[in-house]
């Protein structure tokens, strides 16, 4: 193979003394570069790559330390782009080792003849956009500069090895090797005394190899991670089967999956699981050696709910416990400071056995901190260690650092990235700049990438990248610039997908905490990568959504605006809701839509324990009505709160927010009795509003009796149930009684008018459609009867009445009248505190354990009963800080309220 491959371009060009000019400037000949440039030349776009190494690779080329190799099964860490690409490669092993993928890109470099333009040994050492030609101009340290239309990095994201912070390395005389850029000629360690430094996949992988030569190996440990065996071998026969089966579905799986490789989505949370159940499923992952399969199909839970998590991490736990032989070593050895997968997990062979070894030690830098490293070893504050190699194993400058060490790079108007990216890196799809026109990346922050199989993500990024250029080339444009408000769009969507899972949770590569005075921040995109396709797709069909085009002689196209909007999960279940093609709810009938309601919820998942759940009869206004209690399993007697159940008037009953019900039973540590009062059409107006008033009265009378304590009840409901919840409390303080000490009201129905703009807004595609309320309404009451206040509880006397809540989601017909309703409650002088749900619909915080982005909310609400109850508030790790989506209470409400 050519160690330096110079483009004949280039050459000329440097004869000339001028730059070398192409279509597009692609820095990095790894998987990212190679596709890439085999994707332009099938495009007709004149190409040169721009490569530090001596050759093909990219991270496969510097990492060449024992026992490196991927952590995605190889048959799925390959290119797809091509059939007979496909049937030409085999793998040898589940896991390829570092010289097989090597030769693999290199087998890919000849095959599509790649190597003809790339200029290896040459590191792009500047970038500059140059306003008046618009093209980008970049410097090199060897051979000419390249002036380029457009500059693609595919630098990779784990390619910029950080500095080792530690004082006095440079002092030490014996052996210093990097994990990140180990050397082509043979390390000899045998005989000597070896030091490695960190813990993470690169030492886990290399540690057991380097024990089997050193005559001592010291590990310095300071985080613990997990690892779990590879269990290396051929590719697995169940695998290669479902592969060979059937290649394309099962590559097109892999690009609308979650992680990029095709497994089932897990429905069972760990809580619907018995201890056999989630043991037998650990133990299955544990033999299956593979990381994929250990995230994503133990329990639907892991990696959003923090006690979901702590039952893989305690398995995991005891499986090291089981291994290492010292239990101290096996103590130091058990991570406990992050959730499983918030950092990422390892693949290993032997790691834990090693430390069963009588000539390995592990030093626990968490008791004794490394103070310097000498010329002749390591010292920490307690012991000295006299070393002949140290190996640093210390990580990356993940996801940013390969990008700005082309430093500058300067965008329009001057501005350098390292300037822009001060406070954190920020990108448009995690492809682009905002201000740096015609530049891209490739698996850049704020994209799957290091969350998923690298080789989809590349494939997926350079496939649109490739397609947005030829369709540009088509209509005549020759700039292309992620707008600011898509920018922040994105920003606030990554925020939104990173509540949603624990890597907030975890000090990893992943959020910037391994480089001192890095900003802090969830770098990769957490939404997956079948969302995400989606996502970039939708940007395209939409016009290029979020982009600035311009051209000469055509018309500048701007088409501004943010891809989403809404919550992540709720994206998802639109979605899904939107693929069903059901019919709308109003035109099946009262029973037909009964039904359907009925049968929806069967097949959502069931709600969570509570201490008990009784089914009982209370008196309602012309009648007995069915009651359903949720007991918290906590010692009584318990503050009760009476709930509504949703559904205009018409659908649902006492079961039917059975999962919402039992969430803020275990939120709020009081019982909730959820009352089945009379449906329209059958009982029109007022008999819903006349249920829930003498429902309280009776439930109120009756507190001792059902376990509650004595003295005022709370009223709750969502969106009907809302209504009665606030139509109750205006009739008990007109009626003298029953005493309601707080009223929560979720996405509540308070007037007739659908004037307001929510209604226009969101008048259809959210599932609550305006034509769905006009059903409910007429259903419900005539129009002479609409204006009375026990139907529009906007149009009554407000004052007096008990504090609220009130929850209002932002893609909800019914948004403003909730958002007027707290306004005139609190100009009437009633203590109200306003939840806006940013990126939520109507049904968002009832759906428990499917909107997950609903949980801060919950809590919120909870809490906020608790405080009408006057019980000290709760915090649940995990939940802490805003709510997803959620506001704050607008503090002039709050004022107003007094
Ligand atoms: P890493 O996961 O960041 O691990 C670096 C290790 O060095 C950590 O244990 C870290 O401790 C420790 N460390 C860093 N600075 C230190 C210091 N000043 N003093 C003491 N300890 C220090 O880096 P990596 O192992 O190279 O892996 C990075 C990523 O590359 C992986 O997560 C993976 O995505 C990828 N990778 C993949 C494979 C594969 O199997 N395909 C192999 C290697 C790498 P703290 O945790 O306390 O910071």
């Amino acid at each position: 193979m050519p160690d330096v491959t110079v483009a004949g371009s280039a050459s000329e060009a440097t004869r000339n003394g001028q730059p070398q000019q192409v279509d597009v400037a692609v820095v990095g000949a790894g998987f990212a570069g190679l596709y890439l440039l085999h994707r332009l030349r099938k495009a007709g776009l004149t190409a040169v790559a721009l490569e530090e190494a001596g050759d093909v690779g990219g991270t496969w080329y510097w990492n060449r330390y024992p026992g490196a190799r991927c952590d995605i099964q190889t048959i799925d860490y390959s290119y797809t782009f091509d059939p007979e690409l496909e049937s030409a490669w085999k793998w040898s092993e589940k896991y390829a080792t570092q010289p097989e993928i090597l030769r693999y890109l290199g087998f890919v470099a000849d095959r599509y003849e790649l190597r003809r333009d790339i200029r290896f040994g040459t590191k792009v050492t500047a970038a500059n956009w140059d306003e008046a030609t618009e093209r980008w101009q970049l410097a090199t340290d060897n051979g000419a500069a390249v002036a380029c239309r457009y500059y693609i990095m595919a630098t990779g994201c784990l390619s910029a090895p950080k500095p080792p912070e530690i004082d006095g390395v440079k002092d030490f005389k014996g052996e210093v090797y990097f994990t990140g850029r180990w050397p082509h000629e043979e390390v000899k360690l045998a005989g000597k005394r070896v030091a490695v430094i960190g813990t993470g996949s690169s030492g886990i992988q290399a540690i057991p190899l380097i024990a089997e030569q050193a005559a001592q190996l010291t590990v310095f440990q300071r985080t613990p991670n997990f690892a779990l065996p590879a269990h290396n071998g051929p590719p697995p026969a169940d695998r290669m089967a479902l592969l060979e089966g059937d290649r394309a579905t099962y590559r097109e799986q892999a690009r609308w999956s979650l992680a990029g490789v095709p497994w089932p989505q897990q429905t069972a949370v760990s809580w619907q699981l018995s201890d056999a159940e989630r043991r037998e499923r650990f133990e299955r992952a544990w033999a299956a050696g593979d990381l994929v399969h250990i995230l994503t199909q133990l329990w639907a839970d892991q990696g959003v709910d923090v006690d979901g998590n702590a039952l893989v991490a305690e398995l995991l736990r005891e499986k090291i416990r089981a291994t290492v032989m010292d239990p101290e070593t096996a103590a130091a050895l058990s991570p406990h400071d992050h959730p499983f997968g918030a950092k990422r997990p390892c693949l290993d062979t032997n790691y834990y056995a090693t430390y069963n070894r009588p000539n390995v030690t592990l030093v626990n830098l968490r008791q004794e901190p490394i103070k310097e490293i000498t010329a002749s070893g390591i010292t920490t504050d307690k012991r000295t260690f006299d070393i002949d190699v140290i190996v640093f194993a210390t990580g990356f400058d993940a996801m940013t650092g390969a990008i700005m060490a082309v430093h500058p790079i300067t965008g329009r108007g001057g501005r350098s990235l390292s300037d822009v990216w001060a406070n954190g890196p920020q990108t448009y799809l995690g492809l682009t700049v905002a201000g740096f026109p015609n530049l891209f990346m490739i698996t850049g922050p704020g994209s799957p990438s290091v969350l998923s199989n690298m080789a989809v993500s590349i494939e997926q990024h350079i496939d649109w990248v490739a397609d947005r250029l030829i369709a540009m080339r088509e209509a005549g444009f020759t700039t292309v610039e992620a707008t600011e408000t898509a920018q922040a769009g994105w920003a606030r969507h990554m925020a939104d997908c990173a509540t949603l899972t624990l890597h907030r949770l975890a000090n990893t590569w992943y959020t910037g905490a391994n480089v001192p005075g890095k900003a802090w921040g969830v770098m990769p995109y957490t939404g997956g990568v079948g969302p995400y396709r989606s996502i970039c797709n939708e940007v395209a069909s939409r016009g290029m959504l979020g982009f600035r085009l311009t051209g000469p002689g055509v018309a500048e196209q701007c088409n501004d605006g943010e891809v989403v909007r809404l919550q992540p999960d709720v994206r998802l279940v639109l979605g899904m809701l939107e693929q069903m093609n059901l019919p709308p709810i109003e035109s099946l009938g009262a029973e037909g839509a009964r039904d359907f309601v009925n049968q929806f919820n069967k097949a959502r998942p069931p709600g969570r324990p509570v201490g008990e759940v009784i089914d009982g009869t209370l008196q309602g206004a012309e009648g007995p009505l069915p009651y359903r209690l949720y007991r918290p399993a906590t010692p009584g007697p318990h503050p009760i709160v009476v709930y509504f159940h949703g559904g205009g008037w018409v659908l649902g009953d006492e079961q039917s927010d059975d999962p919402f019900c039992r969430d803020m039973c275990r939120r709020s540590g009081m019982i909730f009795v959820s009352v089945g009062y009379r449906h329209a059409p059958e009982h029109r107006f007022p008999a819903a509003a006349e249920d829930g008033y003498a429902a309280t009265c009776w439930i109120a009378e009756h507190a001792a009796e059902l376990g509650g304590k004595a003295g005022p009840v709370m009223v709750a409901g969502w969106s009907a149930g809302g209504n009665i919840a606030a139509v109750t409390c205006q009739l008990a303080r007109d009626r003298g009684g029953a005493q309601i000490s707080g009223q929560l009201l979720v996405c509540p129905v308070t007037d007739c008018t659908f004037d307001r703009p929510s209604y226009n807004e969101n008048a259809t595609g959210y599932f609550l459609t305006r034509s769905l309320m006009d059903w409910f309404w007429d259903s419900y009451c005539s129009p002479a009867e609409r204006t009375d206040p026990r139907v529009s509880p906007l149009r009554g006397k407000l004052e007096n009445l008990p504090q609220a809540v009130v929850v209002t989601c932002e893609f909800d017909p019914l948004r403003d009248e909730g958002v007027a309703y707290a306004e005139a409650l609190a100009a009437a002088g009633v203590p109200v505190e306003q939840l806006k749900a940013r990126g939520h619909f109507h049904s968002s915080l009832t759906m428990v354990d499917v909107v997950i982005t609903g949980v801060s909310g919950r809590a919120q609400m909870a809490n906020a009963l608790r405080r009408f109850a006057g019980l000290p508030l709760e915090r649940r790790q995990g939940e802490e800080g805003a709510a997803p989506g959620l506001t704050a209470p607008p503090r002039e409400i709050d004022a107003a309220a007094g």
